[in-house]
């Protein structure tokens, strides 16, 4: 499934839509949510760069003033949320081959065509006026912190996690505190933060806080900077696959040589997930 460094990687990748003119939007078979608007209302306007938040993905698209200054694009203004659900992907080019089965979501501008790709259709892309309105607004409300926002200090993260009882593992990947930690990476930065798994929330501290969203934020960046994971079928715009699997600490790696003692890294299923850890390195 995509997580927070794919997604990022997925917004570095279709940059070059930012700019373009919709010519046409067209949809495939239904995905998790309906679009919401007329495909037709989009035609004439103008994409902006995306955003990302969380693991959506924001495509501004604004209506443009026409010389006689009335306004293509039915006076819109607003945007498309996109989601790439368990299986998604995007490309953009302007000489994709031809629409495959998969092929669910195509919008059409002047500088190349952004194709959603979803065998397993959990995906979506959904109309929304604006980021703060319905259903934009309703869809992000539940996303926890961003941790590549620096505004967000080891103090807040430490008052959200000290009166919550489950173990920091599941937290972390509940989403709800802060976004991002995906299996792999939730894994990994537990390693990095000598935190076991297991440890209920309230029993991190201060100090240990701070070391897992410092631990968070150097995972996910060097998850970026790997062109995010490809366990399964990942690929980004341009069908580059990532390559931080391969340089996992823990994750994956059951029964091999913990990086930093040399103990053997253990893997155990915690609510359905597989984890691994060294329960060396990592206390309670
Ligand atoms: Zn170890």
């Amino acid at each position: 499934m995509p997580e927070l460094p794919e997604v990022e990687v997925t917004r570095r990748s279709v940059s070059g839509v930012a700019g373009a003119r919709v010519l046409g939007l067209r949809m495939g078979k239904p995905l998790r949510w309906p679009l919401g608007v007329d495909p037709d209302a989009l035609v004439g306007a103008t994409a902006g760069e995306f955003l990302r938040r969380g693991k959506y993905l924001w495509l501004p698209l604004q209506a443009a003033a026409t010389e006689a200054g009335g306004v293509q694009g039915g006076g819109l203004g607003g945007g498309l949320l996109w989601h790439l659900g368990m299986s998604g992907s995007l490309a953009f080019g302007s000489a994709l081959a031809p629409a495959g089965k998969h092929d669910h979501v195509e919008l059409v501008t002047d500088h190349g065509t952004l194709r959603l790709t979803d065998p397993r259709r959990f995906g979506a892309v959904v109309w929304s006026s604006s980021l703060g309105a319905d259903p934009a607004a309703k869809l992000l409300s539940r996303l926890g912190a961003e941790p590549f926002d620096l505004s967000y200090t080891a103090k807040q993260f430490h008052a959200a996690l000290k009166d919550r009882k489950v173990a920091i593992k599941q937290a972390l990947l509940a989403g709800d505190v802060i976004v991002g930690a995906g299996n792999i990476y939730a894994n990994d930065a537990l390693f990095e933060a000598g935190i076991d798994p297991h440890t209920p929330c309230s029993r991190i501290g201060p100090a240990r806080a701070a070391r897992l969203l410092s631990a968070l934020r150097m995972v996910l960046g060097q998850a970026v900077a790997a062109g995010g994971s490809t366990l399964r079928d990942f690929r980004d715009a341009h069908g580059s696959v990532g390559q931080y699997q391969g340089q996992a600490r823990v994750y994956g790696r059951g029964g091999e040589p913990c990086p930093r003692c040399g103990g053997a890294i253990e893997r155990i299923v915690q609510a359905q997930r597989a984890t691994y850890f060294c329960p060396a390195c990592q206390r309670r």
